[in-house]
């Protein structure tokens, strides 16, 4: 059953999730998408194909079962409905998904390159974010080449070769924060490997320090092995 009320009030929250993306300049013009679990989680809500981030309003975002059925509107459903519909039917903890061209993160995403969690928070945070390569037609990446990658509960961000990031969350304003952490990221890693050629000749490798909880296990170690010796 739809509730009105709570459609209402998620709809305001993907509108400042739309608008936060559109000032921060993660999405400029109609491209990207961004959805929300409705309170009863067998629906969605999702921006429209062809109304910007910075368009979105009450009057335009769709409501759409998760069976694919599309309650009515005038507007035509986004080309990633299906990829949104489907990370919500397979990981029931997902409730936002926030989709967008990002430059950074698309720049590292079209030059084939993984973009690397450099800092310790998107080592904390994000763990790994996998680029998605193209469909093996050459299209744009749909369920097919997504959801696999989203069917590991460990996966909470991922990059699209030539195309855009997906940030996914229990909330959208956790959904929101990865795509700005994914973009942030992109750019330190740029700063990063363009140092690191100018400077050192080349890319350093991968830091190696791991989460807080790693690091607390390592002392822990250390400790009960000083005792023991
Ligand atoms: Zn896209």
């Amino acid at each position: 059953m739809l509730d009105p009320l709570d459609i209402e009030s998620r709809k305001d929250t993907l509108i400042w999730a739309a608008r936060r993306c559109f000032d921060l300049r993660l999405q400029t013009n109609a491209g990207g998408n961004l959805s929300l679990r409705l309170g009863g989680g067998s629906a969605i809500l999702i921006k429209p194909s062809g109304i910007g981030f910075n368009e979105c309003s009450r009057d335009n975002l769709q409501v759409v079962h998760l069976d694919g059925r599309l309650e009515p509107s005038p507007f035509k459903p986004s080309k990633d409905l299906d990829f949104h519909l489907d990370l919500y039917r397979i990981r029931p903890d997902i409730h936002a998904i926030v989709h967008c061209h990002s430059p950074w993160a698309t720049g590292y995403a079209s030059a084939g390159l993984e973009i690397p969690c450099l800092t310790v928070q998107t080592i904390e945070k994000i763990g790994r974010m996998p680029l998605i390569p193209l469909s093996s037609n050459g299209g744009p990446q749909t369920e097919v080449e997504i959801s696999p990658v989203f069917r590991d509960p460990a996966i909470r961000a991922a990059v699209l070769a030539n195309h855009g990031t997906i940030g996914v969350g229990k909330t959208m304003m956790e959904a929101q924060y990865l795509a700005e952490i994914i973009e942030e990221t992109a750019q330190i890693a740029f700063i990063r490997d363009a140092l690191s050629f100018v400077h050192a000749g080349g890319r350093p490798d991968l830091p190696q320090f791991g989460t807080a909880r790693d690091a607390r296990a390592a002392l822990d170690s250390a400790g009960a092995a000083t005792r023991a010796g």
